[in-house]
């Protein structure tokens, strides 16, 4: 469990380290490569890349290279992180805002996680789960996210089952002694679902498919290999000309999974915590703040 605790804690340090340098003014690609240079600093491997997801973006938005956007004090940041050792993972995000009318969005997520998690224990249904998380953020007036999980986690796997729904559901499926998930809640003010953006910045490995171009080779050698199966940036590969066109033959073919920007439907401003934690009688979450 050591790597687990060790992943967490390093996850949660560079989750609560971005409260620094999130401000007005500073450049989008900045803060997530100094995020992930810190997660290399404290001796962790990049689980997935920095997702900076800005309101109505839920997740999987990150920095490109040439990136020019800028924070403002308007906006609404998801900032979700990833760290692991020896493929055991500590993902985890929080929400910044700098403007009190986003204050209870904010505060809406944050409480449903908190709520989920002390109920959080072997034999605790996951249609419980939900209904806790939905009422904790239909009662700051927000709706929850429904297509937007969380869910289990396993070496070199971000996402396994079960997946943990955000709302009220049936579901019997009782959570097990040791199982290592993550609970992630996403409020918003819009409709309550999100869908994928024509613009994907995020991949993974999937599975080896016969190629002759050594740039595809050389694409998919690295996300096996260099990255360990786990998501990576597009703006962690070398570039040259035609290399968004093999990133899309290659995930045609199967061979690359793409994760496209998620972003709420009706333009909603979206506020997501995560933590990841090892359920127990005393549930330990693996990301807890330290400050
Ligand atoms: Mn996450
Ligand atoms: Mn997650």
């Amino acid at each position: 469990m050591n790597d687990w605790l060790e992943a967490g804690r390093i996850a949660g340090i560079v989750r609560d380290y971005s409260k620094k340098i999130v401000n007005p003014g500073a450049r989008v690609i900045d803060i997530v490569e100094e995020l992930e240079n810190k997660i290399k600093d404290l001796g962790a491997g990049i689980a997935f890349p920095l997702n900076l997801s800005i309101n109505e973006r839920a997740a999987h938005d990150t920095a490109t290279f040439g990136d020019e956007r800028v924070i403002t004090e308007d906006d609404v940041i998801k900032v979700d992180t990833g760290a692991h050792v020896n493929g055991a993972i500590g993902d985890t995000a929080l929400t910044i805002v700098f403007k009190d009318e986003y204050k209870d969005l904010q505060r809406a997520s944050q409480k449903a996680l908190e709520e989920a998690i002390k109920i959080m224990h072997p034999g605790t249904k996951l249609g419980e789960v939900g209904e806790v998380i939905q009422s904790t953020i239909e009662s700051f007036g927000f709706k929850p996210i429904k297509n937007l999980t969380g869910h289990g986690l396993k070496r070199y796997e971000v996402h396994t089952e079960p997946e943990i729904l955000n709302f009220k559901t049936d579901s019997n499926y009782e959570f097990y002694d040791g199982q290592i998930i993550a609970i992630e809640p996403f409020a918003t003010d819009g409709e309550g679902y999100v869908k994928e953006l024509r613009e994907t910045k995020i991949y993974m490995f999937l599975r080896d498919v016969p190629t002759r171009s050594p740039h595809e080779r050389k694409i998919v050698s690295m996300a096996k290999n260099d990255f360990h199966s786990l998501p990576f940036s597009k703006r962690w590969l070398p570039r040259f000309v035609g290399r968004d066109l093999i990133l899309e033959r290659l995930t045609n073919q199967g061979a690359l999974y793409s994760f496209p920007v998620l972003s709420e439907v009706a333009g909603g401003r979206v506020a997501q915590f995560e933590h990841t934690m090892i359920v127990g009688d005393k549930t330990v979450v693996t990301t807890k703040s330290l400050e």
